[in-house]
């Protein structure tokens, strides 16, 4: 079966820049179901979901934390 991505985009709060993250929609739906964020989207990258959750874009994300 072929995996559907949902595009979620955001504005970044610090940069103003937007920024988007793709979701399969199945790991969305379960999210939107009300399963815990980590658990639910299972195959993004922690700077994924701190996309989402935060809506800060990669690069402010860097500097904030001061990793590369
Ligand atoms: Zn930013």
């Amino acid at each position: 079966m072929e995996t559907v991505m949902i595009k979620r985009t955001q504005t970044c709060p610090k940069c103003g820049k937007s920024h988007s993250v793709m979701v399969p929609f199945s790991e969305y739906w379960a999210w939107e179901c009300g399963a815990p964020m980590e658990q639910a989207l299972k195959s993004l990258t922690y700077c994924e979901l701190k996309q989402i959750a935060a809506k800060v874009c990669p690069d402010c994300q860097k500097e904030i934390l001061g990793y590369q």
